[in-house]
């Protein structure tokens, strides 16, 4: 316990006020409302979570727009409110006040990406740049068009939802990409990672039967997917795979079709929030391919295999 004769301070990170501690609130107790937060800096709009040690604490803005540069302000709250993962939603704005938020670097990066554009540059990181031609990218931010999308990025929204319906998937669960970027010949699909590694399932693994039933989409037997256990992962693959396939040009077949996970995006979300003008900003990805890009459904069957396999516990064959 506390000795309550001293008082309870700690220093506002971003304007080195000392802060008082909210004598209502306690420490050591989680919560997911802002004025729950027993240190708060009034001037800087930001608290800081109720970890009992201070270095432990992680800074929680007020409000979404308070996490990410001005310039990318615009849209936002409509865009949270938006995410296809409807039972999801009202965690989602809380968790994107957070300093360790995916969602406020990936949008940070993709916003400011589309507004210079500049999207190539995610087709560019995989590999893929020379895929991009044709009509503007189509921006799909947690399955819903991007700010300022038009009626084709609609129609891959629309898309998605058809999926998850074929899937079996519960309207108000839906399978939610972090990003998806759509080019005439190339899906891009991408989970966003910010300094975390990919989420592994090792429990209730029935789940994965719904995004394994057709097994020309896999190389690898579906009780080596799912002993993998890269449930997000795959519920991506299997969505950018049937994008792919429902898209079309013309009387074309979309060609290519991939998953890029685990961008790190730190230091790109840091170096543009202490910069003004970050629609200019180099935008560079660290991460790893998961797969590579195909342009035959061979290959996306040889890729699959690779990505479901590759960072696999057991040595593969
Ligand atoms: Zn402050």
């Amino acid at each position: 316990m506390r000795d309550v004769s001293e008082p309870l301070t700690m220093t506002c990170r971003r304007c080195r006020r000392v802060l008082r501690g909210d004598p209502a609130l306690e420490l050591g107790v989680r919560t997911s409302r802002y004025d729950r937060l027993v240190f708060r800096c009034d001037a800087c709009e930001v608290g800081y979570s109720n970890a009992t040690s201070e270095a432990d604490r992680i800074e929680i803005t007020a409000t979404p727009a308070g996490n990410v540069p001005v310039e990318v302000h615009a849209g936002l709250t409509d865009a949270l409110g938006a995410s296809i993962n409807v039972v999801a939603r009202p965690g989602k704005a809380w968790k994107f006040c957070s300093a360790n938020s995916e969602d406020a670097a990936t949008w940070t990066v993709i916003r400011a990406l589309a507004m210079a554009d500049q999207l190539d540059r995610v087709a560019v990181a995989l590999g893929v740049g020379h895929l991009t031609g044709g009509e503007p990218a189509r921006v799909l931010l947690w399955g819903a068009p991007a700010p300022g999308s038009n009626g084709a990025a609609a129609d891959a929204a629309a898309l998605v939802e058809q999926i998850s319906r074929d899937l079996g998937e519960k309207d108000d669960r839906r399978s939610e990409p972090d990003v998806v970027v759509m080019w005439d010949d190339l899906v891009v699909v991408i989970e966003a990672k910010l300094g975390s590694g990919n989420d592994r399932q090792s429990e209730n693994l029935d789940r994965f039967d719904r995004y394994l039933r057709r097994p020309e989409l896999w190389s690898a037997a579906p009780d080596e997917i799912k002993a993998v256990g890269f449930y997000e992962l795959v519920r991506n693959w299997v969505i950018a795979w049937e994008l792919a396939e429902r898209s079309r040009s013309g009387s074309r077949r979309l060609r290519s079709c991939s998953l890029f996970s685990a961008i790190s995006l730190g230091k790109l979300s840091s170096n543009v929030n202490s910069t003004n003008g970050c629609a200019s900003r180099e935008a560079s990805f660290a991460g790893y391919r998961l797969s590579r890009v195909c342009d035959s459904e061979t290959e996306i069957r040889r890729s699959s295999l690779s990505a479901c396999k590759r960072p696999a516990p057991r040595p593969s064959s």
